[in-house]
């Protein structure tokens, strides 16, 4: 039933006073009929009279029934109020909570929020708006399953509750975001920065969980308003105030998660930037401005040449040439990387189609395609459609995607080798893999992450690390390829530690495809006389640091 129709069915409710009315009136003619039968009722049992007059005695038994009637009817009625009062109670709290977790929901929090901006601008306080989001609460829910999802969501809400102060509101504005509201001192800001490091730290537990249990971190915004104004200006300051908490919220995120913000008004044409880089992203995908470089990979033992790792470029019409550590991450944030990695393996697979068969193609796979159950259909669907040979292909993962689900991984790779391909762990050293899962997954090289390499640049530098991942590999039987070659003396030092592959820019720096293709013409090492590829390479190249993208300096207020 609408609000509306119910609230008339209560004031007929209500009108039905009327039933009492008659109650009343039946009341008085009780009394006035009553006076005068009673007595002669009376008289006539003691023998005096002749009895009450029957007209009237009959009018007051009518009387009775009508009283009795009115008076349950009334009775009903203020039943029947109560009741739809409570029901109607009831409905407007679930209106305004959210079901799972016992907050104030998106939409009462928008109302409560204006009603604190009023009482604030009354009082000269200022309120603070909190926006909190869980980092990757995705993958919380992919890997433990939803109903662990919820628990934590509960868990959370409940922490959170304790923290607040006196009068503050907390809400689930849905999924995995909650925000607080509270009204502070506007010469006090620091007792909110006092507030959030009181969330951390009840919430750090959970964000410490492990084992098969994946935590979660909370990544958070703050905006402030000064004065409430009129209800009207508060409606429109609410509206403004979620907008500045949510943009210093996905600033916190865009810092590397686990922290708070507070808004600041760059922040807004920094988003402006992002949504401007994500569209381009998207439309470079469809007009193919996403192109491979290619990187040499050398055995160091005899200087040959044994094949390339391809590396994204980004050839945009706006930015230039640019790298994959600004465009990837955001790639992987709008779910379009499995379509970015696959245009790029189609134009690989052309390439190296012309190169001599020994020479292997390394791509590089971001986790996120990892989790996709049909990841490894994908890839021998490509092979097939684009004719190449699945022996020569090697694909890299990183080691954070052992973070994930180790079985289906496992299960993934497993599937990829069975059909010939190989499986490098890239960059190993730089992340958090364990000997176990080490010992679990089945690759077939080890990748020693550049950070590593260059350590070994100095002749009286240690290189115990390096030689303890060579001796690792060793062990596992697995052989290894160093990054980042840059030097001669890098280069002389690895040759005596073992017998490596390695690539770096002492080869040379990433090339196009028409730049291999010239200097596998030159050693005579291409398959037959194919095409030249016409990629061209621009004119500079746009790295994370020149657009402030994927880099971790903090603001102020920030944690590190
Ligand atoms: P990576 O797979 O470890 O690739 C090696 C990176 O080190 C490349 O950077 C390469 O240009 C750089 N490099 C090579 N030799 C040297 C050297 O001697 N010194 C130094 N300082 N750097 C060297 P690039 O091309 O910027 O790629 C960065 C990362 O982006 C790659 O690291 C890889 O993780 C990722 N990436 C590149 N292409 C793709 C792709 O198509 N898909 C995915 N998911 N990730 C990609
Ligand atoms: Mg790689
Ligand atoms: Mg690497």
């Amino acid at each position: 039933m609408a609000d509306s129709d119910k609230a008339k069915e209560l004031g007929k409710a209500d009108r039905d006073i009327v039933a009492l009315g008659i109650a009343t009136a039946s009341i008085i003619l009780f009394v006035t009929a009553g006076g005068q039968v009673v007595p002669d009722a009376v008289l006539a049992i003691m023998g005096k009279g002749v009895g009450p007059d029957k007209l009237l005695a009959n009018a007051m038994l009518l009387n009775i029934v009508l009283l009795v009637f009115g008076w349950r009817r009334y009775r009903e009625l203020t039943d029947e109020i109560a009741e739809r009062r409570k029901a109607e109670e009831c409905a407007r709290r679930l209106a305004e909570i959210d079901p799972l977790t016992g907050c104030l929901n998106r939409r009462s929090m928008a109302e409560r929020t204006a009603e604190l901006c009023d009482k604030a601008a009354a009082s000269n306080r200022a309120v603070a708006y909190a926006m909190i989001d869980l980092d990757d609460f995705k993958r919380v829910n992919d890997v433990n399953g939803h109903a662990a999802g919820d628990g934590m969501l509960v868990q959370i809400a409940q922490r959170l509750q304790q923290c607040l102060p006196e009068n503050a509101l907390l809400a689930r504005l849905g999924g995995d975001e909650f925000a607080i509201v509270t009204m502070f001192d506007p010469a006090h800001r620091e007792h909110i920065d006092d507030l959030i490091s009181r969330i951390y730290d009840a919430t750090g537990a959970l964000a410490a969980s492990s084992g098969p249990v994946i935590g979660t971190t909370l990544s958070i915004g703050v905006a402030a308003v000064e004065s409430g104004g009129s209800p009207q200006d508060s409606k429109i300051n609410v509206q403004t105030l979620m907008h500045h908490a949510d943009i210093a919220m996905y600033h916190a995120k865009k810092q590397g998660k686990d922290r708070y913000s507070w808004f600041e008004p760059s922040m807004v044409s920094e988003l402006r930037m992002r949504h401007e880089l994500e569209a381009s992203i998207r439309y470079g995908i469809a007009a193919g401005e996403f192109v491979p470089y290619y990187e040499q990979q050398i055995d160091l033992e005899t200087g040959e040449l044994v094949g390339f790792e391809m590396l994204a470029r980004w050839e945009s019409p706006k930015l230039g040439l640019t790298l994959p550590e600004v465009f990837i991450p955001i790639a992987e944030e709008m779910g379009v990387i499995g379509d970015l990695s696959e245009g790029l393996m189609i134009q690989a697979f052309a390439d190296a189609r012309n190169w001599d068969p020994a020479l292997t193609l390394a791509v590089n796979i971001s986790p996120i395609q990892l989790r996709d159950p049909w990841f490894a259909e994908k890839i021998l669907k490509l092979l097939v459609m684009h004719n190449f040979p699945p022996q020569r292909l090697e694909i890299e993962i990183t080691e954070s995607c052992m973070l994930d689900n180790v079985a289906m991984v496992r299960s993934m790779i497993e599937n990829l080798r069975t059909q010939g391909i190989r499986i490098s762990l890239d960059d190993f050293g730089a992340g958090y893999s364990t000997l176990e899962q080490l010992r679990a997954l089945p690759f077939d090289r080890l990748k020693i992450d550049r950070s590593f390499i260059a350590e070994v640049r100095s002749p009286h530098s240690s290189t115990k690390i390096v030689d303890a991942i060579i001796s690792l590999g060793n062990g596992l039987k697995l052989p290894i390829t160093a990054e980042g070659i840059e030097d001669e003396q890098i280069l002389e030092r690895l040759k005596s530690m073992g017998n490596l592959k390695g690539q770096g820019y002492y080869y040379g720096h990433p090339e196009t495809a028409a730049q291999v293709h010239e200097r596998l013409t030159n050693s005579g090492r291409l398959a037959s006389s194919g095409p030249s590829p016409d990629h061209g390479r621009g004119p500079g190249i746009v790295s994370a640091h020149d657009l402030g993208v994927g880099e971790q300096p903090m603001t102020a207020s920030g944690r590190a």
